[in-house]
């Protein structure tokens, strides 16, 4: 069966921890609409020339590039069988752009699941973030070391690197869109019947366990 899925949750909530242990368990391509941002400003596209001033600022894209990007993503083969959206939808004209775009398609979200953190946890988990720069593998300060010191436990490399928006600043600006922007995308969904909740305050597998039981065998 397809699997269809948002993730949802406040930035530094473990969406991208959670969703690629679905997407290993699944088979189904995690789409980070963070990550292909982060794609364009390396490659110094024009995309990624507009995004890189507006994500250091800890503000959000605008919803016309965001649409475009996961409307040229979805249509690539691996989605066939299902996906694991990461950071998009994130304001209510870009759910409705989705929910056009599905429907287009003739396919249906099967559900959308959020992330709970309180606030107070997010600054430490956001400023404690590190990344594999060779897998991508996601790291933590505290809550996740790599097993030997500066060695990636999944690929052995051995530079990492955290992100630029990653700092006590602009997580302020970032907690403060979600609250404005995105929150309201949960009434949105749980409108559609199709949203559930997970207390994301709890240790990494537990959480993962959690979700497997939501999206079954
Ligand atoms: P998001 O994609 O929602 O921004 P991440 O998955 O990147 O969040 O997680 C943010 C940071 O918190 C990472 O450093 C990650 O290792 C860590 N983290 C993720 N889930 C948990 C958890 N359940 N408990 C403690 N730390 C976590
Ligand atoms: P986090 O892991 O903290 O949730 P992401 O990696 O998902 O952050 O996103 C990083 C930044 O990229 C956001 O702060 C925002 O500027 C931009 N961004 C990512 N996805 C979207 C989106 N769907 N709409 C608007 N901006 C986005
Ligand atoms: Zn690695």
């Amino acid at each position: 069966m397809a699997k269809r899925l948002i993730l949802m949750g406040p930035p530094g909530g473990g969406k991208g921890t959670q969703a690629k242990r679905i997407q290993e368990r699944y088979g189904i391509p995690q789409l980070s609409t963070g990550d292909m941002l982060r794609a364009a400003v390396s490659a110094g596209t024009p995309i990624g020339k507009q995004a890189k001033t507006v994500m250091d600022a800890g503000k959000l894209v605008s919803d016309e590039i965001m649409v475009g990007l996961i409307a040229e993503r979805i249509d690539q083969a691996d989605c066939a069988t299902g996906f694991i959206l990461d950071g998009f939808p994130r304001t209510i004209p870009q759910a409705e752009a989705l929910d056009k775009l599905l429907k287009s398609k003739g396919i249906k979200l099967d559900s959308v699941i959020e992330v709970q953190v309180p606030d107070e946890k997010l600054v430490t988990r956001i400023t404690g973030r590190f990344t594999c720069k060779a897998c991508g593998e996601g790291y933590h300060d505290t809550f996740k070391t790599p097993k030997k010191a500066g060695v990636c436990d999944v690929c052995g490399g051995a530079e990492f690197s955290r992100r630029a928006d990653d700092n006590a600043e602009t997580v302020k600006a970032r907690l403060a869109a979600y609250h404005a922007q995105t929150a309201p995308l949960l009434p949105y969904y749980e409108g559609q019947g199709l949203l559930k909740v997970v207390d994301g305050d709890r240790d990494m597998s537990v959480v993962t366990a959690d979700l497997e039981a939501i999206l079954g065998r």
